[in-house]
């Protein structure tokens, strides 16, 4: 079975955020038929459409040979498991694994869009990103420094 490059972003804005985001990199880094792992610098971000504490955000990625829908329902583990819930819409969270890009594949299912519908409006998702894969493009959305322009208003910023 061939490999894809898989990117994952990580949001936190209860708790240690550090804590959770760097225990969630390790249980990716542990996760069945993935290698290659590096992860990106980490950023600041205020909400958005909500309210609550900033968040801490990153990108990771990695080469595997999992499905998209058997990364997408890993993530969900791992979520469950540093105790994420869902009350409502944008609600806090003490953490929101996304799954951003599988290799240059577009899929749309009742459970999964990829690339992420929303990951090019959001410099808390494109920062992170370039600054890991800085020659990205995003299927059906372009280069990402293209994409990166378009959120320069948006306040990110490097959280070391
Ligand atoms: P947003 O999707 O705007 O970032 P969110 O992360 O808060 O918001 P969730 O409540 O975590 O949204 O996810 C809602 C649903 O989105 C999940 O149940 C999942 O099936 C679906 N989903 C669709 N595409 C993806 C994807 N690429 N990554 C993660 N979840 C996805
Ligand atoms: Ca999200
Ligand atoms: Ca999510």
């Amino acid at each position: 079975m061939t490999e894809s490059l898989a990117c994952i972003g990580l949001g936190a804005n209860l708790g240690d955020v550090r804590a959770v985001l760097a225990a969630a990199y390790t249980e990716l880094q542990r996760l069945p038929e993935t290698r290659h792992h590096r992860c990106s610098p980490w950023f600041r971000s205020a909400p958005v459409d909500a309210s609550g504490p900033d968040y801490l955000n990153a990108v990771a990625c990695f080469d595997t040979t999992l499905s998209p829908q058997a990364l997408l329902e890993a993530l969900q583990g791992i979520e469950r498991r540093h105790g994420r819930e869902r009350p409502y819409r944008n609600a806090p969270r003490t953490l929101d694994l996304d799954l951003l890009l599988y290799g240059d594949q577009r899929i749309a299912t009742p459970t999964l869009t990829v690339p992420h519908p929303r990951m090019h409006e959001r410099a808390f998702v494109l920062l992170p990103l370039a600054a890991l894969l800085p020659d990205t493009v995003v299927p059906g959305r372009g280069p990402i420094s293209t994409l990166m322009s378009s959120v320069a208003r948006q306040s990110v910023w490097r959280a070391d």
